[in-house]
């Protein structure tokens, strides 16, 4: 890097935590700074409304935030692209379109993968949940599919929050397309929502049943057919959604970074790799190296504005701030109907008004980053 010319902030990926990063760049006006935004798309699809979505609460614009504006304010150059892989010794980040940036601070929220290693036999029928993007583009198909198909059937594969709110909000819009479609919900052997407490795995399990979701609480493979379960039966299926959990993008394992356990970018509580300060990495794509933080959006929210803060102090100069999670986090798992389960520890509830409050925290969320003349993000 030459002595001459400006700093390179390289931010990658539009996820949650960045959004502050860039609200917080828009306020602070740095200077002489080059900040570059490289992302695959313009628009960051939320994933806490993407169930809402389905099931037709809301239109695709309503569960996105444009990128553009909020960049622009930032005076980020924006660089759509997808980074596939990065020397972090050369201090480079390689894109797919063939172009090498090289940066003074990086700083990466790409989120992670769908792991799909078990489920790859099922071909064209397979339908990852990640890229949103994509994801967003086929649903719609699926519903036309199953409108003009005498008997469709649907499998959804994984056992999380993701996998039974997908489930619920395929159901619900499948009916209300006056489809007849028979929908299986591949759990695992520890069943639908292992990690929340019991009373929540009750509610859930009560609510599927009343909607008539099949729930199989076995391992499922990938067939031709569909999926084939642990006890030997086949689940036939005209498509297989995948919400089978998290796995890390296979372009890290070049990159010279130290990784984690789980092969994800090592991170310490300032969200800064302990391998290379001059990056840093939040939600899905990291691993803190002090404690154990489920990959969540609830953690990708929330470390925003301590990442945003480490940056602006790492281009200043000042103290780098800490992220500490709470001891639990408040989840609201929508139901297909304007009808909603929360978890919070050991504690629940479910009722029209827990909707009511996703709706509220969800429609927040997008407003704060596209009502730009608002207070800062929080
Ligand atoms: C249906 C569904 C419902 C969910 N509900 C909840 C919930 O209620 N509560 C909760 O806590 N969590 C929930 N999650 C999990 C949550 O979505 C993720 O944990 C969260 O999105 C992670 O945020 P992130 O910022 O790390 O990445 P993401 O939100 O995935 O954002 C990553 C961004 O980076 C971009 N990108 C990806 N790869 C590259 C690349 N190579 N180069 C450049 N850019 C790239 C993507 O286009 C995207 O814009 C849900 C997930 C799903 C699928």
């Amino acid at each position: 890097m030459g002595a001459q010319r400006m700093k390179r902030l390289v931010l990658v990926g539009g996820g949650h935590a960045h959004l502050f990063v860039l609200d917080a760049l828009a306020r602070a006006q740095p200077t002489d700074i080059e900040i570059l935004l490289v992302t695959p798309a313009v628009f960051q699809g939320y994933s806490g409304m993407l169930p809402g979505w389905m099931a037709g609460h809301y239109t695709q614009s309503q569960c996105q935030i444009d990128l553009r504006p909020l960049a622009q304010l930032a005076h980020a150059d924006l660089v759509l692209d997808r980074m596939i892989g990065m020397d972090a010794d050369q201090r480079s980040i390689h894109l797919s379109g063939g172009r090498v940036i090289e940066y003074d601070l990086l700083s990466i929220d790409t989120g992670s993968e769908t792991d799909l290693s078990r489920l790859e036999a099922t071909g064209k029928k397979l339908i990852p949940i990640k890229p949103l993007e994509t994801f967003f583009q086929v649903w719609p198909q699926i519903l036309a599919e199953a409108q003009q198909a005498p008997a469709y059937r649907l499998a959804v594969v994984g056992g999380g929050a993701a996998a039974v709110e997908l489930a619920l909000a395929a159901s619900h819009a499948l009916t209300r397309a006056s489809t007849n479609t028979h929908i299986d919900l591949v759990a695992s052997q520890a069943g639908p929502l292992s990690s929340h407490a019991e009373s929540v795995q009750r509610r859930i399990t009560r609510v599927l049943s009343a909607t008539g979701i099949a729930v199989h609480a076995l391992h499922g493979v990938g067939a031709r057919e569909g999926i084939a379960l642990s006890d030997g039966t086949m689940l036939r299926a005209d498509r297989v959604i995948a919400a089978t959990g998290a796995r890390a993008p296979r372009w890290l394992s070049g990159c010279k970074l130290a990784l984690g356990e789980q092969a994800y970018i090592a991170v310490d509580q300032h969200n800064r790799s302990p391998s290379h300060p001059e990056v840093f990495a939040v939600g899905d794509i990291c691993e803190r190296v002090d404690i154990t933080l489920a990959h969540s959006g609830v953690h990708a929210v929330r470390a925003g504005p301590v990442l945003a803060a480490n940056i602006l102090a790492a281009l200043n100069g000042g103290i780098m701030q800490s992220y500490r999670p709470r001891p639990r986090s408040l989840y609201l798992l929508a139901c297909g109907p304007r009808y909603a389960v929360a978890s919070w520890g050991s504690w629940s509830a479910e009722g029209k008004w827990v909707w009511r409050l996703k709706d509220w925290i969800d429609r927040r969320f997008i407003r704060q980053f596209s009502d730009l003349s608002s207070e800062p993000a929080t």
